[in-house]
């Protein structure tokens, strides 16, 4: 796939930009579908009659176990694969392919393994075709935002599995998009690189504020670094919950051990556990006595499904 198609914008990324107040959605997702090998024995439905919309700003976790047509929402809304039915808005207007206002990053983090961490990040600057000059600052200045500095003449070998996603971001980052999507971009790290890596996404939203749409199977990883969790059911995937997170920014690792954050967590499981009839463990009070986990301030609602 090329990076400067997924990764393009406008105008380089010089310094932390203060939020710019946008109104209105910049995701509007209206009862979109996606069947794969439509019209043949071997069709597949992966989306059904899915909607949502995200504000400006808003950083939205889609929760689901594999193989429930998250990664396919996340490239319909990017753009990446048309939709069956139903239609995607991106600031207002429909989406028809792939944007340069759209920055996407992968599990895997596909650098070029004969170019430098720097030039890794200038590649799409390069793709298309605009002055490299502009842009060397900005990307030094990312890596070095993102604890690479000493390491920009580097090659992806002589880095660790975290360092190269950390060079993919500040490739996604590098233009300035006004949305980036996400898909499990950290499910192939170690433990202690994934938190490094959920602790500095943390941090970089707190400075940029962009639009996100991030797709994982971790519900920790999604409660932790999400404004609001969608949770999808198995094939064909369709939202069964859409949970504001009510956690104040900036966050820290150390939200991650309050009692608040663990009953969210529990509640977030249970959700997944109704949506695929698997055994529950026996807990101490059947399901009817369920009692809400949210502080008040949590909204919660159920999501239109079509
Ligand atoms: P997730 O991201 O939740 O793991 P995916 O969106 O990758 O799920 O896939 C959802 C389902 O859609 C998969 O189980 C698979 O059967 C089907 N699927 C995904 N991509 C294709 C494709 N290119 N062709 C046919 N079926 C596909």
């Amino acid at each position: 796939m090329n990076a400067g198609t997924l990764l393009a914008g406008s105008r380089p990324l010089e310094e932390p930009s203060l939020p710019v107040a946008k109104f209105g959605h910049c995701i509007e997702v209206s009862g979109i579908s996606k069947i794969y090998r439509a019209g043949t024995r071997a069709a597949v439905e992966a989306v059904s009659t899915v909607s949502f919309s995200v504000p400006h700003g808003q950083f939205v976790a889609i929760l689901g176990p594999s193989g429930c047509g998250k990664s396919t929402l996340l490239m319909m809304v990017g753009g990446l694969e048309p939709v069956s039915g139903g239609s995607i808005l991106i600031d207002g207007s429909p989406m028809t392919g792939p944007r340069t206002s759209i920055g996407i990053m992968f599990q895997d983090p596909t650098l070029l393994p004969w170019k430098s961490a720097l030039d890794n990040v200038l590649f799409p600057i390069r793709v298309l075709k605009r002055r490299i000059g502009t842009y060397r600052e900005a990307a030094r200045n990312l890596l070095e935002q993102v604890g690479l500095a000493g390491f920009e003449h580097k090659k992806p070998h002589e880095l660790s599995g975290g360092m190269r996603q950390r060079v993919a971001i500040c490739r996604t980052l590098v233009y300035d998009p006004d949305l980036l999507l996400m898909d499990e971009p950290f499910s192939a790290l170690d433990a202690i690189s994934r938190d490094e890596m959920n602790e500095l996404l943390l941090d970089l939203w707190q400075q940029y504020r962009k639009t996100a749409l991030f797709v994982t199977h971790s519900i920790r990883e999604a409660v932790l670094l999400a404004d609001r969790v969608l949770v999808m059911m198995k094939r064909p995937a369709a939202i069964v919950e859409d949970l504001a997170i009510p956690f104040a920014r900036p966050r820290s690792m150390a939200l991650g051990e309050s009692p608040e954050f663990n009953k969210i967590c529990g509640h977030l499981r249970e959700r997944i556990e109704e949506s695929h009839d698997r055994p529950r463990p026996a807990r101490s009070g059947s399901r009817s006595r369920f009692r809400s986990p949210f502080p008040s301030g949590c909204a919660r609602r159920s999501f239109r499904t079509s």
